[in-house]
């Protein structure tokens, strides 16, 4: 492959989000892609959920995958947010003003990833499992100057090997595809609050369709009316210190009781909700990153988490994911590399930087002192007044990428 071929193959590392949408986009620009996961095929288990925003959503139907996540998870037009007091501080439309007919979604992890693997596999991608990259190889001598002299290798931790004309790393927030492509690459920034979650089987009179956040006393609680009589629901719990992974094996012994301590000075139903969740997931650290200096080299590159995580505030990791995912492929389908990637850096690069930004101000929100809670919550109803009217996210969800554009 010389400089102004087009990109043929592509070994595509990391079966997630971006790493699956990749390969479905990039067959449809003509390239064959294989996706190379780190984990078994049975892997992923119940988790947690997250919601795709519309500009997600958007691309999912440009590449005609809407369907493959149809009946998955419930429609969540609606945010609401309250005081730990139980008063409405204000409501926001998730759907942005497009009025395309898109509805933010809520679906489970692992069924997202579930639907959109099975739907690459029909369209001829082959998912690789038990695959962890570990290093990237040189051509060997013999294929200096031979058709094959400018591609990449990617070596598994198994001893095997993959070949393709381009590297794509989707392989999460602590990639080993970064750290191939700049061995000084920043490590994620921890965010000062803990993760938690579950489903429970409870129905509290949510009102369907909305996403109820409450900014506790003491931390941030999100609660759904899900179908079924469930009720799904997330908490975000301040920690000022990161937490090892023991540490956080210790905090999950007596995480239920801390979680009923945390949210019993609210008048929202939360502990009920804690109370009736059979398994709540153990607590997890937060991180983003404000800045990843080098997103290609060579035949390499990384997207999605792998190249710009977020905090989950600001509920785009995903949807950034697939905008990622139909832009590389765009670019790739219609130029050499490395132009290629050097025109997907300029498209993306401060969109995703400024949404990484906006997501660690938001969760910096989720900790105010004593001080700070009173100011947040006298400043809240104006802040959501003024979003009624004009949101300041718009730019975020009301994105649109058409798949016939040139990069
Ligand atoms: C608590 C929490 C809540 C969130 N909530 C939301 C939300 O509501 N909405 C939203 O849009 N986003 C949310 N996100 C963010 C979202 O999950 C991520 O942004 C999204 O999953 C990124 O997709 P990805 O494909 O880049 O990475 P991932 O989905 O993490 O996929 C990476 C894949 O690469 C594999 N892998 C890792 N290392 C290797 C290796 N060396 N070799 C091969 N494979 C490897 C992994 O096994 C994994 O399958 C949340 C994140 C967290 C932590």
């Amino acid at each position: 492959m010389t400089k102004t071929q087009r990109t043929r193959t592509a070994a595509v590392i990391g079966g997630g989000i971006a790493g699956t949408v990749t390969a479905i986009a990039l067959r449809e620009a003509g390239i064959e892609a294989d996706v190379y996961e780190a984990y078994d095929y049975s892997a992923d288990g119940v988790g947690a959920y997250l919601t795709v925003q519309v500009n997600g959503l958007a691309v999912l139907r440009e590449l005609d995958l809407l369907r493959a996540i149809d009946g998955l998870g419930f429609d969540t037009p609606r945010f609401t947010f309250h005081s730990g007091a139980g008063k409405l501080l204000g409501s926001m439309d998730t759907t942005g003003s497009r009025g395309d007919g898109l509805v933010t979604r809520t679906i489970r992890r692992a069924e997202l990833y579930q639907a959109l693997r099975d739907e690459a596999g029909r369209r001829g991608v082959r998912i690789h499992y038990g695959k962890r990259l570990a290093s990237y190889g040189d051509r060997p001598e013999s294929y200096k100057d031979t058709e094959h002299a400018d591609r990449a290798t990617a070596r598994f931790t198994d001893g095997t090997a993959a070949e393709a004309d381009v590297l794509v790393g989707a392989d999460g927030l602590l990639s080993r595809m970064r750290t191939l492509i700049d061995p000084g690459a920043p490590r994620p920034r921890y965010v000062p609050l803990l993760n938690t979650g579950g489903y429970a089987g409870i129905d509290v009179g949510a009102e369907p369709g909305t996403m109820h956040m409450v900014f506790g006393r003491e931390a941030f609680f999100c609660y759904m009316a899900a179908p079924g009589g469930q009720t799904w629901w997330f908490a975000n719990v301040p920690q000022q210190a990161e937490l090892t992974p023991a540490q956080l094996a210790v905090a999950n012994e007596g995480w239920r009781d801390r979680l009923l301590r945390t949210f019993a000075p609210d008048r929202v139903p939360a502990t009920t909700i804690i109370q009736a969740t059979g398994d709540i997931l153990a607590p997890w650290n937060t991180y983003d990153f404000p800045r990843v200096p080098h997103w290609h080299r060579d035949r390499m590159i990384v997207i999605g988490d792998a190249a710009h995580a977020t905090s989950p505030t600001s509920g785009q990791g995903a949807s950034m994911a697939m905008e990622d995912a139909l832009v590389l492929a765009q670019a790739l389908r219609d130029h050499p590399v490395p132009e290629a990637f050097t025109r997907y850096e300029a498209a993306r690069r401060d969109r995703v930087e400024k949404i990484v930004a906006d997501g660690n101000k938001k969760s910096g929100e989720k900790m105010p002192g004593p001080v700070g809670r009173i100011v947040r919550d006298a400043m809240l109803p104006l802040v959501f007044r003024r979003e009624a009217r004009k949101p300041s996210t718009a730019w975020v969800v009301d994105h649109r990428i058409a798949w016939g554009a040139t990069v």
